[in-house]
């Protein structure tokens, strides 16, 4: 299905060091059978598309299998798991692992479909069709947060240990970034891990680990040295099953309940030095770049819930009747809708560019960063008006507008805060101040 597009790669070669390891981690870089095709899907249609942003066949094909997976394997059981508080990660991953979901655009070497970002991106706006989004927030996490940076820098022994069975489905992934005081401000980070003769041994704590409470191994950013804190980081990969490591309980949340959050604390844990992704003190460096593929993902990640939950409320307020007439009736209502449908559609054109920039090689942290401000402030647009059209069903906690509420709200809080991506935009517009006396 895939071939290695060594024209395509070498197009990128001496393109801005981001964007050339998003796209191009070893020289080349695994594509769809045509590269145009791939860009053309997001950008300008395939030859003889009528629609100018569809996807490929193949784009069509991989999220039907997925569909089928969600609606068979998953939505099926979401209520037990937001009831249970956590969803049977082993069990899940091993089913989408089986299937090739946990591997879309790594390489087939350790497991993957080897396809490219395009795919990965239609399958992230499939898994918005779970309706726990917690669920689909885990997924992603282990296919495009803990573990990019692992297959991009990762040695081979290290990929063969960690990243081929969390592609097969048999490893929970976490990450472990965020800390009681530091999560906007990673550079703040305080947990250490200091090298000592051939290990680590790591002190301090995480906070809001997703799965971490079944986890078999965490991607761990961590000071290894006292140099600047840009540049005294390393990423390692953490069994969690290491002496001195112990998890809290569950963390309870506004929403995503399916999930599980924990706060993990470390106490004189000893690792080999061998687990180091890459090279010592590039961390802060490898969690930026890991930082991109979440954003866009996280991005894609919302179009199919909004989406859905403006048409089942166009379909609620069209039965609904009051005051002799049915609510959707008023313009106020079908207006609203369709300005909020509008605005969706501007999201996901966004997107669609972002990444059809990013497969050309071009540093998009901007468009990213627009992107994820824009859909972190349009699911709480656009499930605070729906909800309010429900009415008191809507204040339930069995509707799913409910639901999407009070899982979406964290989309502007988590990876990376909607005030985190209007900096770094305004770094880009050059209207950040510099220093503190720029007053
Ligand atoms: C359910 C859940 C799951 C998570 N999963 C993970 C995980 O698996 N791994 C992980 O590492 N982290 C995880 N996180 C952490 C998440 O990434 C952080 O919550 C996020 O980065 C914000 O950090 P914070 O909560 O410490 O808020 P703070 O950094 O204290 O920020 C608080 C608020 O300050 C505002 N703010 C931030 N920067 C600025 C600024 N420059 N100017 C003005 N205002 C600003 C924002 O409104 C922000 O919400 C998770 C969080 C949640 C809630």
């Amino acid at each position: 299905m895939a071939r290695c597009c060594a024209a395509l790669a070498g197009r990128w070669l001496g393109e801005p060091a981001v964007a050339q390891a998003l796209r191009l981690p070893r020289g080349t870089r695994r594509c769809s059978s045509s590269p145009s095709s791939a860009e053309a899907a997001l950008e300008g249609g395939s030859p003889g598309s009528a629609d100018p942003l569809s996807y490929t066949e193949q784009h069509r094909a991989l999220r039907e299998a997925l569909h089928k997976i969600i609606n068979k394997e998953i939505n099926p059981f979401v209520d037990q798991w937001e009831e249970e508080r956590i969803f049977p990660a082993h069990h899940v991953f091993k089913i989408l692992g089986q299937a090739g979901f946990l591997g879309v655009n790594k390489a087939t070497k350790y497991g993957g479909q080897g396809l490219d970002l395009t795919h990965q991106i239609a399958v992230a706006e499939e898994l918005g069709n779970i309706t726990g989004l917690g669920i689909a927030m885990a997924i992603l996490l282990q296919t495009d947060m803990a573990t990019p940076a692992l297959e991009r820098f990762g040695s081979e022994e290290l990929k063969q240990q960690f990243l081929v069975p969390s592609i097969a489905g048999d490893y929970v992934a976490c990450l472990g970034v965020s800390e009681p005081g530091a999560g906007s401000d990673v550079a703040n980070i305080k947990t250490k891990a200091v090298p000592q003769r051939g290990d680590y041994i790591i002190n301090g704590s995480k906070m809001w680990t997703t799965s971490g409470s079944q986890a078999d191994w965490m991607c761990l950013l961590a000071n290894t040295s006292a140099g600047p804190a840009h540049l005294n980081k390393s990423l390692l990969c953490l069994p969690m099953n290491l002496a001195g490591i112990h998890v809290s309980k569950k963390i309870e949340k506004l929403g995503t309940w399916a999930s599980d959050t924990v706060q993990v604390f470390f106490e004189d844990v000893r690792v080999p030095r061998k687990f180091l992704i890459g090279e010592e003190g590039q961390g802060f460096r490898y969690q930026m770049l890991q930082f991109q593929e979440e954003r866009m993902n996280s991005s894609a990640l919302v179009l199919s819930p909004l989406t859905n939950i403006i048409q089942q409320t166009i379909e609620y307020a069209r039965d609904r009747v009051l005051f002799n007439k049915r609510l959707l009736d008023n313009q106020v209502v079908h207006f609203r809708l369709a300005e909020l449908a509008t605005e969706v559609e501007l999201l996901r054109s966004l997107l669609y560019r972002t990444v059809a920039q990013c497969m050309r090689g071009h540093d998009v942290t901007k468009l990213v960063s627009m992107a994820k401000l824009k859909a972190g402030r349009l699911s709480r647009e656009v499930t605070d008006s729906c909800l309010q059209y429900w009415g008191g069903v809507g204040y339930t906690h069995q509707a799913l507008v409910s639901r999407l509420f009070r899982d979406l709200r964290l989309v502007s809080i988590g990876a990376g805060a909607d005030e985190v991506m209007l900096s770094i935009i305004c770094k880009y517009m050059d209207t950040l101040p510099r220093t503190k006396s720029a007053k």
